[in-house]
């Protein structure tokens, strides 16, 4: 198969299974991982997948790429990219590869591939030109397979890390994924009551793509959530380490509020910490966080820049709007969603009170969801660029920040367009105090991406918030 060169991507590798890459592409990316992992004195490497109709045949090829280059090779089997992180401490391999599309819909596939432990900053450039030059170290590793009860030892590392807990009522919905087979498992040890929504394993994903980010998944685990009387919901994507949630009422939250929470968290017992968050985030984060008496550190969209900001600037938690959360005190310093979920749940028993009540002293700002609205890769840069222009010179006077796209900050909310990284999409956002101003945003926005014919609006999610 001719590989599709726009499968290697800014930190991960991802396209359409079987049409953009298959088994022999696999074992390359596994001889080129291989091969890079040599030069940097790796010898080791764990291989997880995650239940893609693909994934088990990919994953058998990157291990059979992997020990053709002489690394030993430790087979998790089917896992979630969180465990397969942590699971490099455990069997002490420093590398790591993931056969995952992470919440990309069931058509995709890919890799997540990691060094040094928790360090998922791979150059991916450097795997591409391995891959398509050929020029592969040679040897013969060894495979082991991982015993079935290193889960139980992962299980009890997390708990070991989380105070005393009260019983929680808990519905999880998994979208048929990979976490519908270890997180309810994780959440019960907690000592909950766990309530199961789509934890039955399907790579067709029956009941759409596996994304918490997507409204129809935050809908269905609220009318659950409400429906079983129960705390808390959470759901999580098809490897594992995102995760999203609504209260005991049903209210649904978008990330940067869980990012909130999770900081507030933080800062009870460390007062005064920094806090890294993307720039995609509400202002309901930089709030919460001044409130708290730490310190706001806004930076650009993608979990290797917010991790290598939060190393850098010895900042005990960060996070994205994406759902990616790192806590780098009191655990690995890698995103993991089961871990975010106990925080939550610490959280709760500390404050004694539901979650509905905590997030109402919170201030309140109308935010829109994540939409992607579709752009060509090739003329996504050009369309932003323009579009700096135009809302530099309609909201003259207010404070901008241009690390990621734009972002126009007001007293009362803001308002921001940037490109993805991950596909041929654009995603604005926008917020204010109250629905009248939301709406008069939420025009101008659609005003102005309508001006663009280079978008195509037949493509993204979310588009009906402009309906
Ligand atoms: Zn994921």
């Amino acid at each position: 198969m001719e590989i599709n060169p726009q499968i290697f991507r800014g930190y991960d590798i991802r396209g359409i299974a079987e049409k953009d890459m298959d088994a022999d592409t696999m074992e390359l990316i596994g001889r080129a991982h291989g091969t890079y992992l040599k030069s940097i004195n790796v010898n080791k490497c764990v291989v997880g997948s995650d239940n893609r109709l693909t994934s088990e045949e990919y994953r058998k090829a990157v291990i059979d790429g992997l020990m053709k280059t002489g690394l030993d090779v430790v087979d998790l089997g089917l896992t979630l990219t969180s465990i397969t992180y942590w699971a490099q401490y455990h069997f002490q391999a420093k590398g790591c590869v993931m056969v995952t599309a992470s919440h990309n819909p069931a058509e995709y596939n890919g890799v997540k591939l990691g060094r040094n432990y928790s360090d998922t900053s791979t150059p991916i450039s450097e795997i591409k030109r391995i891959v398509l030059q050929k020029n592969f170290a040679e040897g013969k590793g060894k495979l082991t397979k991982a015993p079935a009860r290193y889960i139980q030892i992962y299980n009890q590392d997390l708990l070991k890390r989380i105070g005393k807990l009260k019983k929680f009522k808990i519905v999880i919905d998994a979208s048929n994924g990979a976490a519908g087979k270890f997180m309810p498992e994780i959440f019960r040890q907690a000592g909950s009551e766990v309530i199961e929504q789509n934890c039955e394993l399907d790579g067709n994903f029956p009941n759409g793509t596996p994304d918490p980010t997507e409204n129809y998944v935050a809908k269905r685990l609220a009318e659950r959530v409400i429906k079983e009387g129960a705390d808390i919901g959470f759901s999580f994507d098809a490897d594992g380490d995102r995760i999203g949630l609504v209260d005991e009422k049903g209210n649904i939250f978008w990330n940067d509020v869980l990012l909130a929470i999770l900081a507030d968290a933080v800062l009870t017992k460390k007062p005064g910490a920094k806090i890294v968050y993307n720039a995609y985030c509400s202002k309901v984060v930089d709030d919460v966080v001044r409130r708290g008496k730490g310190e706001p550190i806004m930076w650009l969209t993608g979990d290797v820049y917010i991790k290598e900001k939060a190393r850098k600037e010895k900042a005990p938690f960060a996070g994205e709007f994406s759902g990616h959360f790192f806590f780098l005190d009191d655990f690995y310093g890698h995103d993991d969603g089961a871990f975010c979920g106990l925080k939550v749940l610490e959280y709760l028993t500390e404050k004694n009170q539901p979650l509905s009540k905590i997030i109402a002293s919170y201030p309140k700002y109308v935010s829109s969801p994540e939409i992607k609205i579709g752009c060509p890769d090739e003329k996504k840069a050009d369309v932003i660029n323009r579009m700096v222009t135009i809302l530099k010179k309609d909201f003259a006077g207010n404070w901008f920040n241009e690390a990621d796209g734009i972002r126009v900050d007001f007293p009362d909310g803001m308002l921001m367009m940037r490109m993805s990284q991950n596909g041929p999409y654009l995603t604005p956002r926008f917020e204010a105090k109250t629905q009248k101003i939301y709406d008069e945003r939420r025009k101008y926005m659609k005003d102005l991406l309508e001006s663009f014919s280079e978008l195509d609006w037949s493509k993204g999610s979310n588009l009906e918030e402009f309906e």
